[in-house]
C-alpha cells in the first residue's frame, strides 16, 4: 500500500501510543489513582450517589435547585441529576452525559435468615445479568440500609475494612460434582442455592444459674446459630429480624479495586460497569470548571439500568423530566421543554465489552472494539436485527468524531459480538424519545458484569479527554 492509499484508510490508535508524553502519563496515573478508590468505596447505587454528592458539592453544587448556577437534585438516593449553566440558554441544547449506578450484585430476600447443617444463611435474589458461578467460593460484602418502623435509615458496610469479616457462597466440591458437570451451564447453578454464609457459632448460652440462663436453654435449641447472628447485628446496628423486611442488602465482592499487569496497565474490580462513566463524567465536568460553557451541561446518574430501567430511580421514570424543568424555570423560563429536548446532544455513557483474547471467535474484528484504542461508539445496540436499539443518526455521528478528531482523542466505533450472539441494551433509547441525539459511547472492558472487570488505564484517560470535548463544546 502507498501512502496517499494509507491516507485514505481508517485504522484506530492506540491511546498508549498516543498519550506517551510525561505529562500525559502523570495525568493518567492521577486519574487511575482516583479512580482505583473511588471504585472501591462505591459498590453501590447509594455509595455512588453519595460520593458524587459530596464532590458535586464541594465543587460548589448546591443541593435542591438551580438557581446559582451549578446545581444538582437526587432522587431516593441512588439517581442524581447535576447541571451547569452555560452562556447560552438551555432551549440552545444540552450537553447532557447519561450513565447508570447500578450494577449486577445478589441482594439478600427480604426475609433472608435462616439456619441449616450448621451454619446460618441469608437467603439471595440475584440483580441484573450475572453468570452464577463466579459468585460461589469468593471473599463478599454487605452493604445496604434496613429502615425501622420509625423511619430511621441504618446505613450498613460489612466485610470491606481490613481485618473485618468476610461472607460467601460455598460451592459444590468437585468429588460430589459428576452429576451436576454434566448439566448444561443454564441449569446448573440454581439461584436457590446462592445463599450467604452468615455465621456458624451457637448464641451464648449463660452458665452461671438464672432466669436468663434458662430462657436461652429453653429457646436456645432452635436455629442458635442464627439466633447468634442476630443478636450480633442487635448489638452493631439495634435492628430485629422484622427489620430486614424494609431492608436492601447487597452482596458484593469484598476489597479493593487493584492495577492489574506486570505494567500495572488494567484496572480490576466490580461494578465498572456502569461507575467508569460514572466517575469520567463527573470528573470531565469537575475538571473544567474554569472554562465558561457555551452550552448548559448535564450529568444524568441513573439507576435500574441493569433491570430495564425501571421504576421511580431508572431512565424510564420521570426524574429526568422534572430535573429539566426545574433548570428551564431557573435559567430561561421561557423555554419550551420541546425546544430544549429537541436541540440537547446526549453521550449514553456505557462500557463496551472489548475483544476477548480467548473467545475472538465471538466478535467481528471490523466492528469490535479493542482495549486500550479509546472510548467506542457504539451507534445502536439491541438484538435479532437491532432489535430495541437506539439508532444514532449519522449526521450526530459525524459531529462527534469531528470533535473528537479535532482534540486528538482516539476512538473507535463498535458493535458488541457477531450479529446474532446475543446482545444488550442500554439508556439510550429512552432520552432519544425525547428528541435528543444520542449515542452510547464508553470505554471498552474485559469481564463484563464478572466480580472483577477490567479496564484499560490508557481508555479511562482517553475516555476522560472525549467527555471534556464534548462537555465543552458549542
Ligand atoms: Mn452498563
Ligand atoms: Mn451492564
Amino acid at each position: 500500500m502507498s501512502k496517499a492509499d494509507d491516507k485514505l484508510a481508517f485504522t484506530s490508535k492506540n491511546c498508549w501510543e498516543v498519550y506517551n508524553g510525561k505529562k500525559d502519563q502523570a495525568e493518567m496515573q492521577k486519574l487511575a489513582a482516583r479512580y482505583l478508590d473511588f471504585l472501591t468505596r462505591c459498590k453501590t447505587e447509594r455509595n455512588t450517589v453519595d460520593y458524587l454528592a459530596e464532590r458535586l458539592n464541594k465543587a460548589g453544587f448546591s443541593l435542591g435547585g438551580f438557581k446559582n448556577g451549578k446545581g444538582m437534585k437526587i432522587m431516593q438516593g441512588k439517581a442524581l441529576f447535576a447541571a451547569r449553566k452555560g452562556s447560552r440558554g438551555p432551549s440552545a441544547g444540552l450537553h447532557l452525559i447519561f450513565s447508570h449506578t447500578d450494577a449486577p450484585r445478589l441482594d439478600l430476600k427480604q426475609r433472608p435468615l435462616r439456619e441449616q447443617s450448621g451454619v446460618a444463611q441469608a437467603k439471595t435474589h440475584y440483580y441484573g445479568g450475572i453468570r452464577k458461578y463466579q459468585w460461589f467460593a469468593r471473599p463478599l460484602a454487605l452493604h445496604g440500609v434496613v429502615v425501622k418502623a420509625d423511619g430511621s435509615v441504618i446505613r450498613v458496610t460489612l466485610g470491606e475494612e481490613p481485618g473485618e469479616p468476610v461472607f460467601a457462597i460455598s460451592d459444590l466440591l468437585p468429588h460430589l460434582a459428576a452429576a451436576q458437570a454434566d448439566q448444561p451451564l443454564r441449569k446448573v447453578f440454581e439461584a436457590e442455592k446462592m445463599n450467604l454464609v452468615l455465621g456458624h457459632q451457637p448464641a451464648p448460652v449463660a452458665s452461671s444459674a438464672g432466669k436468663s440462663a434458662k430462657r436461652d436453654e429453653k429457646n436456645g435449641a432452635k436455629d442458635p446459630i442464627k439466633a447468634n447472628v442476630l443478636r450480633l447485628l442487635n448489638q452493631k446496628y439495634g435492628i430485629i429480624e422484622e427489620d430486614l423486611y424494609s431492608a436492601e442488602l447487597q452482596a458484593v465482592p469484598a476489597g479493593p479495586a487493584l492495577e492489574v499487569g506486570l505494567d500495572a496497565a488494567l484496572l480490576g474490580g466490580y461494578g465498572q460497569d456502569d461507575r467508569i462513566n460514572v466517575f469520567l463524567s463527573l470528573e470531565a465536568l469537575l475538571a473544567d470548571l474554569d472554562k465558561r460553557p457555551a452550552r448548559t451541561q448535564c450529568l444524568v446518574f441513573l439507576d435500574k439500568e441493569e433491570i430495564g430501567s425501571e421504576g421511580s430511580t431508572g431512565a424510564k421514570s420521570r426524574f429526568f423530566e422534572y430535573c429539566v424543568q426545574d433548570v428551564i424555570e431557573a435559567w430561561e423560563p421561557r423555554a419550551r421543554f420541546s425546544e430544549v429536548m429537541l436541540n440537547s446532544r446526549g453521550i449514553s455513557a456505557d462500557v463496551h465489552g472489548a475483544v476477548d483474547p480467548d473467545w475472538q471467535e465471538l466478535h467481528e474484528k471490523l466492528n469490535s472494539a479493542l482495549l486500550g484504542h479509546g472510548p467506542c461508539f457504539c451507534k445502536f445496540t439491541g438484538s435479532r436485527g437491532k432489535y430495541e436499539a437506539n439508532d444514532a443518526h449519522p449526521e450526530y455521528v459525524a459531529w462527534l468524531r469531528g470533535l473528537l478528531n479535532k482534540a486528538g482523542v482516539p476512538w473507535q466505533m463498535a458493535e458488541l459480538g457477531k450479529v446474532d450472539s446475543g446482545g444488550g441494551g442500554t439508556v439510550a433509547m429512552y432520552f432519544a424519545s425525547y428528541g435528543m441525539n444520542i449515542i452510547d459511547c464508553g470505554p471498552a472492558i474485559l469481564a463484563m458484569h464478572s466480580p472483577f472487570e477490567l479496564s484499560s488505564k490508557a481508555d479511562l484517560y482517553a475516555t476522560w479527554l472525549a467527555f471534556r470535548a464534548f462537555l465543552q463544546a458549542r
